[in-house]
């Protein structure tokens, strides 16, 4: 179903893949979903619908798609999300119809989902779906990125580090457990992982074919 269709980066046909990154709150994934899309050709970011309120410098449509729950509700209904979930009393979800589209057009498709989302897409795609989760090195390193990011409230705050240790019980669900020391590092860690994931055997549908013309060339 999903991701059926023409990558073609090395000249070999591929399934796309959907790569998600999960972390509690303040362990780096959104500056390294940044850094993937920036320097990582062929892949598009997932935009999550969310009901929460917007925080100061995030941008509709880029961020997030802002919508109240009557309207999150109603995606939900349509079945217009690929996966949702209620994160600190708001509804997340994944757009389905941009998720669809991006591989249809022969692009990966990056999510900064949390494990309930991710349980949900393993169930829908399988092995088109690689998982990675983000530690922080030590809890003061959380807190202390929780703080720095400033734009919470303090009891906010306290409330996404009681809820840290309860997604961090769901580390073993993951493909990759890729720990942030330094954002540089953590970036070349979950770079490899897409590139090689990318060259998996059994996403590469167009080996086949491939190694038969070079067999035809070399007069078999
Ligand atoms: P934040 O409010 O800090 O942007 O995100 C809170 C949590 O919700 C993060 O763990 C993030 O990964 C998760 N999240 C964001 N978008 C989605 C989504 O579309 N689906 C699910 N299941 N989780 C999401």
């Amino acid at each position: 179903m999903m991701g059926e269709s023409g990558h073609k980066a090395d000249g070999v046909e591929r399934r796309g893949l959907m790569f998600v990154l999960s972390s509690p709150s303040g362990a780096g994934k959104t500056t390294l979903s940044r850094l993937l899309i920036e320097r990582m050709a062929g892949l598009r970011m997932s935009v999550s619908v969310t009901t929460r309120p917007m925080r100061p410098g995030e941008v509709d449509g880029r961020d997030y798609f802002f919508v109240d729950h009557a309207r999150f509700q109603a995606m939900a209904d349509n079945g217009d999300l690929l996966e949702w979930a209620t994160v600190f009393d708001n509804g997340y979800g994944t757009p389905r119809a941009p998720v669809e589209a991006a591989l249809t057009a022969g692009e990966d498709v990056l999510f900064d989902i949390d494990w309930q989302g991710t349980q949900q897409l393993r169930e829908k795609a399988g092995k088109d779906v690689v998982s990675v989760f983000i530690l922080p090195p030590s809890a003061g390193d959380l807190e202390k990125r929780l703080h720095t990011r400033a734009q919470d409230s303090d009891d906010v705050i306290r409330g996404r580090m009681s809820r840290a240790s309860h997604e961090l019980s769901h580390w073993a669900e993951y493909d990759y457990i890729v720990v942030n020391h330094t954002i540089e590092d953590a970036f070349a860690e979950v770079q490899s992982i897409l590139k090689a994931e990318r060259l998996k055997r059994e996403r590469r549908t167009g080996l086949t074919e491939f190694v038969r013309s070079l067999q035809k060339q070399l007069g078999q």
